[in-house]
């Protein structure tokens, strides 16, 4: 059943203030051009602590409500990583309707810029799944509330090398956390995932001395970054067959759920991939009552909005790499919060972030 249909009778009931996915959203804007085919949903969850910042996605959604749940689930989770971020950024993000290989063109990327810059600056899009820099190219012909654009244009150019900085130092504070010392020396770990974030990942836990072993679905890139950094390879179809000290996802979301949380043996969980945990609530409990400590994907990833936040209050990629190390320090603060009240990792990060939201709701800054 779709999230549209699943309405609270007793509530204003309706097919959008009466969702239960709605909650909270400030706005939801639907762009439709029939010239370019353009059919996109901007959804904007919140612009306490600024402009609402999130990438625009590309997917060939299989009907209209499941677009419509994607773009309200990612632009609150926008909201919650901005703001544990310490960043004066709201939430938001976009989707795009259509099969980002055959029906994107030069001409749909500028319509829908020209929807972004309508919006006077509440919305600030960036690349997702699906867009590249070359659409963000197009959309920026049309307006100026985009990030994420090359360093040749002034931008703050690839954000993966700062989330996959950010990663390690949240699996660092996990370390630290468990086991009393934050050295990965020795430890084994599992990247799944060796694209963009997870290459750099490897980089770092190779120089830290720990004992990587990487899977991918493309074996030419196994074969690279297994070379390069003389790591091992798992090419089972289980990856929780293998013995594990930290699991890194850092390809899909989701990779936590019914399925896979019994049979895993790690005792820590901290990677790049958005929404890892399949039910939030359920499988986050799930994990503390293995007894396994779980990083929140949205605290330690945020390292790439970091550095693309960096385009709005113009600092440089040292100074983005420096913020990106708090994640450290508050990635421990979490642990501390939930081991005190009993609650899981992703419970202690929602509500610190959320209470910097009704903070700044109740006293708006400058006021
Ligand atoms: P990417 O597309 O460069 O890399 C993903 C890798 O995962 C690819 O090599 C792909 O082959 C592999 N993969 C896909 N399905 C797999 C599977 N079932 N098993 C094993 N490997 C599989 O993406 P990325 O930019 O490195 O991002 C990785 C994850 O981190 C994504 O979930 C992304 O949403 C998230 N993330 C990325 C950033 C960033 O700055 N790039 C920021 C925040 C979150």
């Amino acid at each position: 059943m779709s999230d549209l249909k699943i309405l609270n009778e007793k509530s204003l009931a309706g097919p959008v203030f009466g969702s239960e996915a709605y909650r909270q959203h400030e706005q939801l804007v639907f762009c439709q051009d029939e010239e370019t085919g353009l059919k996109a949903i901007i959804g904007i969850h919140s612009t306490v602590l600024g402009p609402a910042l999130g990438g625009t996605r590309m997917w060939n959604y299989e009907n209209e409500a499941d677009a419509i749940r994607d773009v309200l689930r990612l632009s609150r989770g926008m909201t919650f990583k901005a703001s544990i971020s310490g960043l004066d950024l709201g939430g938001g993000k976009a989707v795009i309707i259509g099969d980002s290989r055959k029906d994107k063109t030069d001409a749909l990327m500028r319509k829908f810029g020209s929807f972004v810059d309508s919006l006077g600056g509440r919305y600030i899009t960036a690349e997702d799944v699906g867009i590249n820099t070359h659409d963000m190219e197009m959309v920026k012909l049309e307006t100026d509330h985009v990030t994420g654009i090359p360093e040749s244009m002034g931008g703050s150019g690839d954000p993966s090398p700062v989330t996959a900085y950010g990663v390690f130092m949240g699996m660092k504070a996990a370390a630290l956390h468990r086991w009393g010392s934050d050295k990965l020396a020795g430890k084994k770990v599992m990247v799944q995932g060796i694209g963009h974030v997870g290459e750099t990942l490897v980089r770092h836990l190779s120089e830290a001395g720990a004992l990587v072993t990487i899977n991918d679905i493309h074996e030419d890139r196994v074969m690279e970054i297994s070379e390069r950094y003389h790591t091992h390879v798992f090419r089972g179809r289980n990856i929780f067959d293998e013995e594990m000290d930290i699991y890194a996802p850092c390809a899909l979301g989701a990779t936590l759920n019914d399925a896979t949380i019994p049979m895993m043996k790690c005792e820590i969980i901290a990677g790049a991939a958005n929404n890892q945990l399949a039910d939030e609530n359920r499988h986050g409990k799930m994990l503390k009552e293995a007894n396994i400590l779980y990083a929140p994907d949205f605290l330690i990833n945020a390292g790439g909005l970091i550095n693309v936040y960096s385009e709005i209050v113009h600092y440089d990629r040292n100074e983005s790499l420096r913020r990106t190390e708090n994640i450290y320090d508050t990635t421990l603060d979490i642990f501390k919060v939930s081991d005190a009240e009993g609650i899981t990792t992703h419970e202690a990060a929602l509500k610190i972030a959320m209470k910097r939201v009704e903070e700044r709701r109740m006293k708006p800054a400058g006021a």
